[in-house]
């Protein structure tokens, strides 16, 4: 009895290697490890904010700050208060 290809996995294989999840995954995503990528959260890319990305590499915060304002939040924010 062979067990998936996975490291960590250990469950009986289906196809391929993989176990029914991880074939499952490379069939619909190309890589058996996915969730894997999916599950790092990246984190806002705007200098010691550190929030998790909602879009374009911007946390919540941020993203909306530069949709509104069209460009880059600047590296100071003199109007927020509450943040610290
Ligand atoms: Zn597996
Ligand atoms: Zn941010």
């Amino acid at each position: 009895m062979n067990s998936c290809a996975v490291e960590g996995c250990g469950k009986t294989v289906k196809a391929k290697g993989l176990c029914a999840m991880h074939h499952q995954r490379l069939r619909r995503h190309g890589d058996p490890m996915f969730s894997k990528t999916l599950m790092e959260r990246k984190a806002c890319q705007k200098n010691g904010c550190g929030e998790p990305v909602l879009a374009r590499g911007f946390c919540r915060k941020h993203y909306y700050f530069q949709r509104r304002t069209g460009q880059l939040a600047p590296l100071a924010e003199p109007q927020i208060h509450s943040y610290n």
